[in-house]
């Protein structure tokens, strides 16, 4: 399933795909909105996910 973030400027809500999530969001710290171009700081929880998302699909390192 897809992920929503809504910008915190404009309040347009920003669909994330789940591979996305998987691949960038826990290396990342901002996205940018796809309609005012302002980068979002991307929540903690997300990160979080992000980061069980992606030892889901390759295992923890270590
Ligand atoms: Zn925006």
């Amino acid at each position: 399933m897809d992920y929503l973030m809504f910008c915190d400027y404009c309040g347009m809500p920003k669909p994330i795909e789940e591979h996305i999530m998987r691949e960038y969001f826990w290396i990342a710290s901002h996205v940018y909105c796809s309609h005012c171009e302002i980068a979002n700081v991307i929540p903690d929880e997300l990160q979080s996910l992000a980061l069980e998302m992606r030892d889901d699909r390759y295992g923890s390192k270590d």
